[in-house]
This record gives structure tokens, C-alpha cells and sequence, in this order.
């Protein structure tokens, strides 16, 4: 059904307004928190040029646009995407980023992870490729055997040999397994070199395996999750002192007064001891946040419980503040929700606006 023109104006001037109407849920980026951990992470890579930013899954639910563009002023030249939706959204702004979730095309200044043979034959030869070599994690990348059948490709097809790239599986556990595989890696970067490909890059680190690391000696490190704030290693690694970048606000929809004994929301799964002033706030499961157990409530970042089940759009608290904030630390509510921070950080949803502070 199309609407009469005036009609459809009227929403559109409605719709132009209600975006622009504070009352919504809202993240909160802080600018210097981000700064602060990428100067920590280019302290321990060796340097600045050496930080390939992970941007993947909106920037890990940060925002894609709004981190690759302080990402660029603090001084990242190298970042790391999906796809190519969000490589063409902050390309420009990069000398290269590396698309790790694609079939390779030509473009100045992306490059592709690839992980086949097959691939490497039906790559365009004026894209850059980034070749995957699986050294342990099982995932993604060709089998160390198949290494010389992937150069000789390579070499008769004149393919544009960018990099060279493996993956860890457990650098984030105190464990022998990140040393053997970074061994393999290495063995691999001589056996690479001496074949004469004397331009390639070669990475292997992630956030956990550059915090890590004793001395960092690859091109680029590939860090994600430290940049936006956490270090997800055991206690026996050092600390960065790394902060947390993102915040997560709800906004007051309505309040009121209610009776002991009441019970909130669907289910009554929660009833109150004492008579209590309770405001909903907006933010729910619709918008990534978690709908949880309402057995077990979720402690908000200013020590609020939130009361009986999470709804798709509404929480209810024991407040009356205009803005609440529901989390400003992915590790505790990761902990709560029996979940990693990446999980928690990347369901939150597009359409929450985020703010720089
Ligand atoms: C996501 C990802 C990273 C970043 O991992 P973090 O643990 O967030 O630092 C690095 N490399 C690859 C291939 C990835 O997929």
C-alpha cells in the first residue's frame, strides 16, 4: 500500500524528528580510553605503523565510522574488516585493509586474506592477496603441505603476494600451543624468504598474543579486542592497564510508584519487598543487550538490579534518573551473562546511536 504523498511527508517529518529526540538508549566512545590503549599497543608492537586495527562486526559494536575515524587521527595505517561493505566504509581513511572475509578484487588499497588453493587460482591477479596458512588453529588457511603448490600458483599466475598470515588459537591461555605455532610460523616466514618473495608482510598476533609476546618481530599485529579495552589473558601475563572504551546507556521511558508485593514484568518474576518508585529504560534484547535469567539479575555499572525479566525494549529499575548507565566494563557483564566481552560488544545493535566523549 502506498500512502497519500501529504500523509508520507508527515511521517517523514515525524521519523527526522523522533531521530534527533534524545530519548533513546546510547553508547558512549571515549576518545581517550581508545587512545590510551592503542599508545600502550604500539608501545609493546614497536611502533605505530606496526597496529593493524581489527574493524570487523562494527568495529567490535563500537561503531565501524566513528572508530576507524579516530583510529585514523591517532595515527592507525592499517586496519582489518570482513568484508567489503565495511571496507568501503573506511578504506579511505588507511594506506591498506586487509578484507578477511572475501573473494579478492583489484583496489589500491585493500588486500584479502586467502585460505584455498582453489581460491589463489580464481583470484583476480591485480588483487593483493594476504595468504592464510593454518598452523594449528584448524579454522581458516591452507595446510602447511600445501605451501609450495600454493607459491608455484602464485609464481605462474603473477599474483600480487601482499602477506603472508596464520592464527592462533590459544594465545589467549597459558599454555604451550601460541610458542609452537609461532615456531611454525617462523620456520615458514624462512622457508617464504628464501623462495624469494622478499616484499611480503607476515603477521600472526592478535590482541592476546602481542600483550603476550616478549619481543615483537612480525610486520603488523592484527589487534582487535585490546584496542577497545580488554585484556582477555590469565593472570600469570602482565597487565597494560588497558580501559574500556565503550559505555552503554538507557534513557527513562516512564516511571511509577508501586506496592509491596507488586510484581514486574512478563512473568511477575520479580515482587517487591517495599512500596518502590520504578522506571523502565529503554534498552532490551531487541537492541543486543541481554535478556539473561531474571533469577540471577544483571547489576548495572551504578550498582542497580535490574528488576524481573529483560523485555525486547524495556528494562525496569529502582530509579527515577534521567539516563542510566547499563554497562561501562564488557568483562564484568561477559562474566554475568557466562559469555566473552567480544560477544557481549558485538551484539549490540547499529541502530543504538554512539557519541564520542
Ligand atoms: C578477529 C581477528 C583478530 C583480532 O583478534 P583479537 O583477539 O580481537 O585481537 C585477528 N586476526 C584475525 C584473523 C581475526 O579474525
Amino acid at each position: 500500500m502506498t500512502l497519500p504523498i501529504v500523509i508520507q511527508s508527515t511521517v517523514a517529518s515525524l521519523l527526522s524528528h523522533i531521530r534527533y529526540h534524545p530519548s533513546m538508549a546510547y553508547i558512549e566512545i571515549d576518545k581517550d580510553a581508545f587512545f590510551h590503549n592503542l599508545n600502550q599497543l604500539a608501545l609493546k608492537a614497536g611502533s605505530k605503523e606496526k597496529i593493524a586495527l581489527v574493524l570487523k562486526d562494527n568495529a567490535y559494536g563500537h561503531g565501524l565510522a566513528i572508530m576507524a575515524e579516530l583510529a585514523a587521527r591517532w595515527g592507525v595505517r592499517e586496519a582489518v574488516v570482513k568484508n567489503l561493505k565495511e571496507a568501503f566504509e573506511v578504506e579511505r581513511l588507511f594506506d591498506n585493509t586487509l578484507v578477511l572475509g572475501e573473494r579478492p578484487v583489484a583496489h589500491e588499497r585493500l588486500s584479502f586474506a586467502v585460505s584455498e588453493l582453489s581460491a589463489l587460482e580464481e583470484a583476480d591477479t591485480k588483487a593483493a592477496i594476504e595468504l592464510k596458512i593454518d598452523t594449528g588453529m584448524h579454522r581458516n588457511g591452507i595446510a602447511e603441505e600445501e605451501l609450495d603448490r600454493a607459491l608455484a600458483i602464485i609464481r605462474k599466475r603473477g599474483l600480487h603476494l601482499k602477506g603472508v598470515m596464520t592464527h592462533y588459537r590459544s594465545a589467549d591461555i597459558c599454555t604451550s600451543e601460541y610458542y609452537w605455532q609461532k615456531k611454525r610460523f617462523a620456520r615458514l616466514r624462512e622457508y617464504i624468504l628464501s623462495e624469494g618473495f622478499h616484499s611480503v608482510r607476515f603477521h600472526s598476533h592478535n590482541s592476546a598474543a602481542l600483550l603476550r609476546c616478549k619481543s615483537f618481530d612480525e610486520d603488523i599485529a592484527r589487534v582487535g579486542i585490546a584496542a577497545y579495552g580488554y585484556e582477555e589473558l590469565p593472570d600469570c601475563f602482565d597487565r597494560y592497564g588497558l580501559k574500556p572504551v565503550l559505555s552503554l546507556y538507557a534513557r527513562r521511558f516512564s516511571s511509577k510508584v508501586l506496592k509491596r508485593g507488586e510484581r514486574i514484568g512478563y512473568g511477575g518474576d520479580f515482587t517487591l519487598a517495599e512500596d518502590t518508585k520504578i522506571s523502565t529504560y529503554d534498552i532490551g534484547y531487541g537492541d543486543g543487550w541481554r535478556r539473561g535469567d531474571s533469577s540471577n539479575p544483571y547489576t548495572t555499572a551504578e550498582g542497580l538490579k535490574i528488576l524481573g525479566r529483560v523485555s525486547m525494549d524495556f528494562i525496569s529499575l529502582p530509579c527515577d534518573r534521567e539516563s542510566v548507565c547499563i554497562m561501562n566494563d564488557a568483562a564484568y557483564a561477559a562474566k554475568h551473562f557466562s559469555t566473552i566481552t567480544y560477544e557481549i560488544l558485538t551484539s549490540l545493535k547499529e541502530h543504538i546511536p554512539r557519541y564520542v566523549v
